[in-house]
């Protein structure tokens, strides 16, 4: 073969993203006998799903609630509808929560190691703005419990997986998209890869923020090459702030301290939060205790630097190291406190992201042959706040139901034509070359930093519309900076650079879609707080953001949300 043909690989289903939702959908797809295959930048081990902590929510009513009635899926919908500030959309909540607990007992019968009550039950705990202990979990790695779980059972059926293989186009035939193209970062080698359905599970971008709980990889590539292809992007101006991240290196500390018992203390030693959720305290939403801290630490009440304390002491030595051990850890290797002996200095920090690629129930997006699912979609089931443990619960309960829609749907696409797809890689391959040739200019390091810098101070926990326009103005400037951009290594095979350059040219382009969706929705609701306009306005706003790229740029437009069980109250906790 000569070196310099393309290297073209076809299968019915082409699964991008190797995390929970990956690999589960890959699992459905190879179930209906038909050819799927799994592409990942980095091994799936390494997706970011493996650093879940807290768990995933399900109501298996394990463990007794408060009052006389057991949990049930229609709690756990309402729970999650009202966390939502009523922007999620009913429908896809409802079916979200019904498959929950078969959902955890899935993974159990595939090998998953939960937690175990004395009676031998799965255990729960309680978690922000949960009226039960409804979250199932593994100690305090949970997602590494899981992926580990789902990638065995894809190893033991030889599902081919192109590990570190980074996606960089869409292709896109006949207004349908017919694969992708990715290069293979080891050799630089640009393939093609020819499918007749192509799902996005590419996870959030937490990156395009500082101070970021995420992954380094977690970059929202998928939600740009989408929006690029031409599929329109949706709620992505609610960005979720995590009220606990360590200070200093905004590595999570799980929810689930706080479930096990753990309270926040202010520099006087006052617990605030029973002045902002009294009946919640620190098991509020996040989205109010990232708001409370802020403004703990905004009137001095914090400690110098802007954090406050997460006090863990009164669990004990035993619970601490039985039920949080990776915490612990965590807050010993890089704060320097052990939580058994200190409290442990931690701040909000941005944590995931509630929009994404805009799908409807079945994970269609409007390009034909693409659906999404996981972080990168917004099916809608987190609205304006997500709560804590339906994350982990989303990529499993969709990776299947998506992977079956397509399986359903595959019949009406036919097998794509190989020169689209040879195209593509020339044009990508000529696009990579011009990229190495560049040279003086700015270096991608510097955008990039200050990219996040701007997006955590002017698109943070709370907005007003001056701040977001200088916000926005900063972008482009941005933007026209990037153009600039030269690599200092011009080498194809294991160039590092290169991939970062790709993916901050999807981060600047998901900036603004954030900007323009935060500014042109005037409201608080949820996680995305204007001292400008402080009250939620349904009458305009109990709509999703839908940004689509025209000819003119970026336009936003509203579509309102599906209702149903819940009529919207006000939210109080
Ligand atoms: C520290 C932390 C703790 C969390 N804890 C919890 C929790 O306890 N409970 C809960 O419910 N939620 C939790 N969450 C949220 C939850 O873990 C994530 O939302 C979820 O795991 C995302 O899964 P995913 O399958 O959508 O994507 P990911 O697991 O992020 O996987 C994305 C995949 O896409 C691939 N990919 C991306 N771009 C490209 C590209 N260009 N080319 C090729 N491949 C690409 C990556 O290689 C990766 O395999 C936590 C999140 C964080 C950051």
């Amino acid at each position: 073969m000569n070196v310099d043909e393309p290297v073209i690989h076809t299968h019915d289903v082409l699964i991008i993203g190797g995390g929970l939702t990956g690999l589960r959908a890959a699992l459905s797809v190879f179930y209906a006998g038909l050819d799927g295959a799994v592409l990942s930048k980095v091994h799936p081990l390494r997706s970011h799903s493996v650093a879940a902590q807290g768990g995933m929510n399900a109501s298996l009513a394990n463990v007794p609630g408060e009052g006389s009635v057991p949990d049930s899926w229609e709690m756990h919908a309402y729970d999650t509808v009202k966390g939502s500030d009523y922007l999620a959309d009913q429908d896809a909540v409802a079916l979200m929560c019904r498959e929950a607990s078969a959902t955890v007992r899935e993974l159990e019968h595939m090998g998953m190691v939960w937690s175990r009550l004395d009676s031998g039950r799965i255990a729960q705990r309680p978690f922000g703005g949960a009226g039960f202990p409804r979250t199932c979990y593994a100690a305090d790695r949970t997602g590494h419990n899981a992926l580990h779980t789902l990638y065995q059972q894809v190893i033991a059926r030889q599902i081919p997986v192109y590990e570190e293989f980074f996606a960089t186009s869409l292709i896109v035939a006949d207004g349908r998209c017919t694969g992708c193209t990715a290069i293979e970062i080891m050799t630089g080698k640009m393939h093609g890869f020819s499918a007749r359905a192509t799902l996005l599970a590419t996870g959030g971008f937490g990156r395009v923020y500082s101070r970021s709980t995420n992954a380094l990889i977690n970059t929202g590539d998928g939600q740009a090459l989408a929006f690029v292809a031409g599929a329109p992007l949706k709620d992505m101006e609610f960005v979720q702030f995590h009220p606990t991240s360590l200070f200093g290196t905004n590595i999570l500390i799980t929810e689930g301290a706080r479930g096990e018992g753990g309270m926040l203390l202010n520099r006087e030693g006052e617990r605030f939060m029973e002045r902002y959720a009294p009946e919640s305290l620190d098991l509020a939403p996040r989205d109010v205790v990232a708001r409370a801290i802020e403004t703990e630490i905004a009137e001095g009440r914090g400690f110098e630097g802007g954090y406050v304390h997460l006090d863990l002491r009164h669990l004990g030595a035993d619970r601490i190291r039985e039920r949080l051990p990776g915490i612990r850890q965590i807050a010993i290797d890089f704060a320097g406190v052990d939580p058994i002996e200190e409290p442990v200095p931690i701040q909000p920090g941005q944590h995931y992201a509630m929009g994404g690629i805009d799908v409807g129930l079945d994970g269609a997006a409007s390009l034909p042959g693409l659906y999404a699912a996981g972080e990168c979609a917004c099916i809608s089931v987190h609205g304006a706040n997500r709560l804590g443990g339906n994350s982990l619960l989303e990529t499993v309960v969709f990776g299947r139901l998506v992977a079956d829609a397509i399986v359903r749907d595959l019949p009406q696409y036919t097998v794509p034509q190989g020169d689209d797809a040879e195209r593509a890689v020339s044009r990508e391959d000529r696009r990579i070359d011009d990229i190495l040739k560049k040279r003086g200019g700015e270096k991608a390091f510097s955008v990039k930093k200050e990219l996040k810098d701007i997006m955590f101070s002017r698109f943070g926990i709370f907005r007003n519309a001056g701040d977001m326009e200088a916000g926005l103005t900063a972008i482009t400037r941005l933007q026209d900076r990037f153009r600039t951009v030269s690599l200092s290594n011009s080498e194809r095979g294991v160039n590092q650079a290169l991939v970062r350059y790709l993916e901050l040219e999807g981060m600047l382009i998901l900036a603004e879609v954030v900007a323009r969706g935060a500014l042109a929705r005037k409201e608080s609701r949820g996680s995305h707080t204007r001292a400008d306009y402080p009250k939620r306005d349904d009458d305009r706003f109990l709509a999703h953001t839908i940004a689509s790229m025209s000819e003119r740029g970026i336009e936003i437009s509203f579509r309102p949300v599906s209702l149903g069980m819940f009529s919207p109250k006000e939210r109080a906790y």
